[in-house]
C-alpha cells in the first residue's frame, strides 16, 4: 500500500492511498481538528479523474469542520473518497484496503458511510480499524445514520416555511426531490404523512419509481427537476448543484436539503438571497447524522434521547442562521458560515489562554 501526503493549504493533512492488489484509489482530507478527530463518511464515486477525486474530498471535509461547529459537536472535519463504480468495483478486498488506509492515522480521522457506501462496508471496515462509526445497532453501535438526517432537514423545511411562507404546516405544499436514496426515502416518509405533494427525480429512475409508488409522488427527469413550480426544493443527491446554470431556472420559494456542498460556491448563496430564495444552508439543516454517530464517542455511551435532543435543535440553529442573515443583509449561507468560523475562533482562543 502506497500512502503519500499532498500539500493542500489550509488543510491540515491530505493522503492519498493506491493499493494495487486490491485495486485502491483513495483520498482522505483532514480539513481541521481544532474541535477534536476529524470526522466524516467515506465516499465511493466514479470520479473521472484524481484531481475531481481531490477536490471533492477537500471541499467535503471543510463542510464537516462547519457541520460539527455549528451543531456542537466536539469533532473535527474530514472526509474520505474512493476512486470506483460502488455497483461494480467495491469488493470485500478494496474495503478492507480502505480500513487499513483509515488505520495509519490512528485515529485522527473517524469514518462513516456516504454516498456509494453502506453500514455493511462499513462492518467489513471495522475489521481493519476501531475508528469507524455508524455501524449496525446490534454491534453496540449508532446504526444508520440517515433517519436523523431525514429529521434534521424535515425541521430545516418547517423553520424555511415559517420564515418564507408564514405557515406551520407542509399539507398541500409541492416538494421537489433531487436524489431518491436513503435520506430522501426517509424524508419522503415525513413529508408524505405530513400531506405534502411529492415530485421526485433520479438518475436511477427504478429508485424515483419506487418512491412514487410508496408516497404517491410524480416522477421528473433528472434535468426537469430545477424548473418544478414548488415551494421547496429540496437537493438530496449530490453536491454543486446551485449554480449559475440552475439558480436562474429554480422555481420555488425555499431550498431545504440534505445534499452537501449544494451551493457551488459561496455566490450563489448570494445569488440565491438576490432571487428571494430562502436557502436553508445545507451543514446546518443535514447534521443529524454527524449528530447521531458522533454520540457514539460521548462520555456514557451512546443516548438516542439525547440525540434527538440534539437534532431537534437544528430548528433553533436555522432560525439563529436566518436572523443573522437578515439583520446583516447578508446570505444565510454566508451568516452560517460567519457563525461556524466564530465558534472555531473561540475555541482556537480557549486553547492558547
Ligand atoms: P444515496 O447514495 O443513498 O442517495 C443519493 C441518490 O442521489 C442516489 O439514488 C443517486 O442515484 C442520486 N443522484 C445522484 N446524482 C443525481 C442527479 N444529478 N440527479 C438525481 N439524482 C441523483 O445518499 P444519501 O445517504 O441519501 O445522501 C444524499 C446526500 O445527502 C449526499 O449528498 C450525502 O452526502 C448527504 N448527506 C447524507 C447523510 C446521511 O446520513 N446519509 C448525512 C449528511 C449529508
Amino acid at each position: 500500500m502506497n500512502i503519500t501526503e499532498i500539500p493542500v493549504e489550509g488543510y491540515e493533512k491530505v493522503l492519498q492511498c493506491h493499493d494495487s492488489r486490491s485495486k485502491l484509489r483513495a483520498i482522505i482530507s483532514i480539513h481541521d481538528t481544532t474541535l477534536g478527530p476529524a470526522l466524516g463518511g467515506m465516499r465511493m464515486w466514479p470520479y473521472q479523474s484524481q484531481a475531481e477525486a481531490l477536490l471533492d474530498a477537500n471541499r467535503l471535509a471543510q463542510g464537516m469542520t462547519y457541520k460539527a461547529a455549528v451543531a456542537d459537536i466536539r469533532h473535527g472535519g474530514g472526509k474520505a473518497v474512493i476512486l470506483g463504480q460502488a455497483q461494480t468495483d467495491k469488493t470485500a478486498d478494496l474495503l478492507r484496503a480502505m480500513g487499513r488506509f483509515v488505520h495509519s492515522l490512528g485515529g485522527l480521522y473517524i469514518t462513516g458511510e456516504d454516498v456509494g457506501t453502506t453500514v455493511e462496508d462499513m462492518v467489513l471496515i471495522r475489521q481493519e480499524t476501531p475508528y469507524v462509526a455508524g455501524l449496525p445497532r446490534d454491534m453496540g453501535s449508532s446504526g444508520d445514520p440517515a433517519p436523523f438526517t431525514a429529521l434534521g432537514v424535515f425541521l430545516g423545511m418547517q423553520v424555511c416555511v415559517q420564515w418564507a411562507l408564514h405557515t406551520d404546516s407542509l399539507q398541500g405544499l409541492r416538494i421537489a426531490i433531487q436524489g431518491c436514496g436513503n435520506v430522501a426515502s426517509q424524508l419522503c416518509a415525513r413529508l408524505h404523512a405530513a400531506g405534502a405533494e411529492l415530485i421526485v427525480t433520479d438518475v436511477i429512475p427504478e429508485k424515483a419509481q419506487r418512491l412514487a409508488q410508496q408516497y404517491d409522488a410524480s416522477v421528473v427527469a433528472p434535468e426537469e427537476i430545477y424548473d418544478v413550480p414548488c415551494e421547496i426544493y429540496a437537493p438530496c443527491a449530490l453536491g454543486g448543484t446551485l449554480n449559475d446554470n440552475t439558480i436562474p431556472r429554480l422555481q420555488c420559494q425555499t431550498i431545504a436539503g440534505s445534499a452537501n456542498n449544494q451551493c457551488l460556491g459561496d455566490e450563489h448563496g448570494d445569488a440565491l438571497r438576490q432571487r428571494g430564495i430562502v436557502y436553508a444552508p445545507d451543514f446546518v439543516i443535514n447534521a443529524g447524522g454527524l449528530i447521531n454517530v458522533a454520540a457514539e464517542h460521548e462520555p456514557g455511551g451512546y443516548n438516542e434521547a439525547r440525540v434527538l435532543a440534539k437534532v431537534r435543535n437544528i430548528a433553533r440553529t436555522l432560525h439563529r442562521v436566518l436572523d443573522t442573515a437578515q439583520r446583516w443583509d447578508i446570505s444565510t449561507q454566508r451568516a452560517a458560515l460567519q457563525l461556524a468560523e466564530r465558534t472555531l475562533a473561540q475555541q482556537r482562543l480557549s486553547r492558547t489562554a
